[in-house]
């Protein structure tokens, strides 16, 4: 099947319709402070009509989960279904205000609670805390619980130990937190490798960051060697759970002994995500982290909800207000439709279609470490970069002539020349055949075809370094970058 993405010379929203300023007119009746009124918003006046089009064309020039397979590993990038959209833009979610009196809320607050309760289920611990933006934040918040709970209990500790394979986030976050970051080599087989982490431990150690499965999709066969031995330190440990979609109604984080859990929302629990944000990156704790929780928690007395600032032990807020409430619904509708059992068969589906599509596109592509995977894989493009030249960015663009979004690549760095798939339990197994054929297509392709594409559409190579260095994310950028003189 030939794939041709579309392709329009759509100009910038500002050049539209010759860039007419929309410049907004104060009403008098709003007492704006002078000095904060703006003369002039710099936003193009265009028709609805118009703005449309603009966008609707923007996105056909465009990968995403609504037009296809997204296996990005790591990112769990699975179809969200649209009721859980549908739900979280009725208007009476949309139109609360945060700062609306707590009896006039109750529902909102229900649902914020009975979602902790659904979250405590589903990761075996005991509290948790809405409040944090996204994955990463969520890492920063654990970071910062496991500091306040070492300081109450008059201990030093100023290192966190995470393995060569973690996300990037994690001594990312754990050196926000102000932690002095030791990272520990895996094992052979790609999982942690004991003795590493026990040469690291020490009386300094204030957690150690774990992804399980980790991000190679291979289950930690020694988590519960590791929770006695990094417990046995003193030590708190931390669950990534960003691949929880492997595990759900399997086991939990709690079972595996871990102390503090971060959950992905946007990854697992019906949010699209990729476009950056809003997501939401809740927290849970084992009960003696709880009192350390950011503020407010939700608590329910004589059956009505309230906002809980009382509490003396909190890390204080990680952000404005409450959290991102529309994530927050549609996880509560996703986690509703599917109960426990269809959560079980989520993870059991992601597992399966992931080893069904390794089983497909093994021996073309080598794979390093066990054979069987959780929800995610990783092969690697060494091979044929040694024999044909052609490298892990190559194929990801040569899929992307086939239609298909690329894996994600170069990661983990233990793997060389690394693809990482996670197809998600959401793709069909048509869709996995189609998928693994380009693969193997790929890897007999014309060597130079490969490294010039993508062909097929609306931009072909970009330079990711300069891209990278030069970071033009914004209309006020670009103009800045352009320097004086432009409009
Ligand atoms: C995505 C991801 C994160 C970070 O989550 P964000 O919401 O992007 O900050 C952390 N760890 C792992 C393993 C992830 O895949």
């Amino acid at each position: 099947m030939s794939y041709r993405q579309a392709r329009y010379d759509e100009p910038l929203i500002f050049e539209l319709l010759g860039g007419n300023d929309f410049c907004p007119v104060c009403d008098d009746k709003v007492r704006i402070p002078e000095e904060m009124v703006r003369q002039d918003l710099c936003l193009p006046d265009i028709p609805e009509r118009e703005v449309v089009r603009h966008y609707i064309n923007l996105s056909q020039m465009n990968f995403g989960v609504d037009n296809g397979m997204y296996p990005l590993g790591s990112c769990t990038m699975k179809y969200n279904p649209k009721y859980a959209d549908l739900l979280s833009s009725l208007s009476t979610v949309t139109s609360v205000h945060p700062y609306q009196d707590e009896e006039s809320v109750q529902g909102a607050l229900q649902l914020m609670r009975d979602l902790e309760k659904a979250l405590c289920i589903i990761s075996g611990m005991d509290a948790v805390t809405l409040q944090p933006a996204a994955g990463a934040h969520g890492e920063f918040t654990g970071m910062l619980i496991a500091k306040a709970y070492h300081a109450a209990n008059n201990q030093q500790r100023d290192e966190v130990i995470v393995p060569d394979s973690a996300h990037g986030t994690n001594p990312a976050s754990a050196a926000m937190a102000g932690f002095t970051v030791i990272e520990v080599p895996s094992g052979p087989d790609g999982c942690i490798d004991l003795e590493a982490v026990k040469a690291a431990l020490s009386e300094r150690t204030a957690a150690v960051m774990v992804t399980n499965p980790n991000t190679l999709g291979l289950f930690e066969k020694d988590i519960a060697d590791l929770a006695r031995l990094v417990h046995s330190y003193g030590a708190l440990l931390y669950y990534d759970g960003a691949n929880l979609n492997a595990i759900m109604g399997i086991t939990t984080p709690g079972a595996m002994h871990f102390d503090i859990v971060h959950f992905n929302l946007h990854k697992t629990f019906a949010t699209p995500h990729g476009g950056g944000g809003p997501g939401a990156g809740p927290v849970g704790v084992r009960m003696y982290l709880e009192p350390y929780l950011p503020v407010p928690r939700i608590i329910s007395e004589d059956g009505k909800y309230r906002f809980d600032y009382d509490r003396k032990e909190s890390i204080g807020k990680v952000r404005s207000l409450y959290g991102n409430f529309g994530v927050l619904v549609r996880a509560y509708a996703y986690i509703l439709e599917q109960g426990g059992d269809g959560l079980k068969d989520v993870s059991q589906r992601a597992v399966l279609n992931s080893n069904y599509l390794k089983s497909r596109v093994v021996p073309t592509y080598e794979m390093p470490f066990a054979q069987l995977r959780k929800h995610e894989f990783v092969i690697s493009a060494k091979k044929l970069a040694k024999e044909k030249g052609v490298h892990a960015t190559d194929i990801a663009k040569g899929l992307l002539d086939k239609g298909f979004m690329t894996p994600t690549i170069y990661f983990p760095s233990l793997v060389e020349e690394a693809l990482m798939i996670e197809p998600t339990e959401t793709e069909s197994k048509e869709t996995l055949d189609r998928y693994a054929q380009a693969l193997i297509d790929i890897a007999s392709a014309d060597p130079e075809q490969l490294r010039t594409a993508p062909h097929n559409t609306a931009i072909s190579r970009v330079d990711e370094v300069y891209a990278a260095k030069e970071l033009i994310l914004s209309w006020r950028i670009y103009q800045r970058k352009k320097g004086p003189g432009s409009p």
